[in-house]
């Protein structure tokens, strides 16, 4: 079978462009007993993989250079010498940023067809980036009803879930995102305050004016100024739920860290990252959650998808600038 795969050519430096990007024709070879050959229907761009293009040591090895991209996606299977699969099956891989490919079967994971649910959501609601959600902010930021949730990019795909759980656990929930039209999606899923932290002027005084009491939790999807402004507003004992720093994850330099976090002594802060693999064993009581929640219409989602293998470095790349509501895909 004909596939193409998206290369990486060379290491960005910066913000990441299309000549580090290159598409490559592929044929697949013949399967070996165990594999399965699979067409992707959807796959996933997501900010941590910029963090994969450099050279260093990480939590996950870096991406080599000619070699194709990996990241989460879904497809069919199409043809399989593995007992466990059939033609037809819906599956999840790593095996992104490529239309088809040959793998044993054990890296796949088979796929409910559930009803109602679109496949895509398995990249998004309820795929990597909406457990990283519900794990971080149920348990490192254990919220409280009556509390104030404060959380940054807040209408993209982990975001907007952090959002709606936070409501749900009957919290006040302080929102930042770039756009007004982000901003009134986040109101239309019961946020209380939608901060356009591009437009507000001082996002200082707009937390504080949303938040005159202060915030119990934040949940950092951003790092740079929104971490400072979240110290400032921290109340006593508040927990800092630390998922990402998309700010600087283009950074040639390493940015100054922030300059008020002399008040993590004072206030009693606790400050506390993590990789959504720590709590892969959560998964089944995510599920379960997150469908509950979804069937009883209380958590939505938004989707922002580019068409065809060719604009998944476009996908990519508009991460970083605020392209994408919601989960940004790339429909194969
Ligand atoms: P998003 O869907 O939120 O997409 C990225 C968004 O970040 C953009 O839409 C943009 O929205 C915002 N953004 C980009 N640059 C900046 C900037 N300089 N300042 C402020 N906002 C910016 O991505 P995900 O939901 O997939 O990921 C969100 C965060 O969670 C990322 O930091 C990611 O690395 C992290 N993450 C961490 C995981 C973990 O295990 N710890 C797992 C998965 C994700 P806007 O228009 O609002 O600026």
């Amino acid at each position: 079978m004909q596939s193409r795969e998206i290369r990486l050519k060379s290491r960005p430096v910066g913000t990441p462009a299309h000549e580090n990007f290159e598409l490559a024709d592929v044929t697949l070879g013949g399967l070996s007993d165990g594999d399965v050959m699979v067409r992707n229907h959807w796959m996933s761009v997501d900010p941590y993989m910029r963090g994969r293009m450099y050279d260093r040591p990480s939590y996950v090895p870096p991406f080599a250079i000619g070699e194709p991209l990996q990241g989460g996606a879904v497809g069919e299977v199409v043809e399989s010498r593995s007992p466990d699969f059939a033609p037809g099956d819906l599956v999840s891989s790593m095996f992104g940023w490529r239309e088809a490919f040959v793998a044993p079967g054990a890296a796949l994971e088979k796929l409910p067809r559930a009803g109602g649910v679109p496949e895509q959501a398995f990249l998004g609601v309820l795929g990597m980036p909406g457990l990283t959600a519900w794990s971080g902010l149920l348990e490192i930021g254990k919220p409280q009803p009556g509390e104030t949730v404060f959380v940054s990019g807040a209408a993209g795909a982990v975001g907007s879930v952090v959002a709606q759980v936070a409501r749900i656990k009957g919290c006040t929930v302080v929102a930042s995102a770039g756009t007004d039209e982000k901003c009134d999606w986040l109101r239309s899923v019961g946020v209380q305050h939608a901060i356009n932290y591009k437009t507000c002027g001082s996002l200082n005084d707009a937390v504080r004016a949303a938040a005159p009491k202060g915030i119990n939790v934040y949940f950092d999807n951003v790092g740079g100024e929104h971490l400072e402004v979240a110290i400032e507003n921290a109340r006593p004992f508040a927990r800092f739920v630390e998922c990402g720093m998309i700010a600087n994850y283009n950074d040639t330099t390493p940015a100054p860290g922030p300059r008020n976090i002399i008040q993590v002594v004072g206030k009693s802060l606790m400050i506390r990252g993590f990789i959504v693999m720590e709590f892969a064993a959560l998964r089944p009581q995510f599920l379960s959650d997150m469908m509950g929640w979804i069937a009883a219409g209380d958590v939505k989602w938004q989707e922002t998808v580019e068409e065809g293998i060719a604009r998944a470095p476009d996908a990519f790349i508009g991460l970083f600038s605020g392209a994408n509501t919601g989960k940004m895909l790339v429909k194969l």
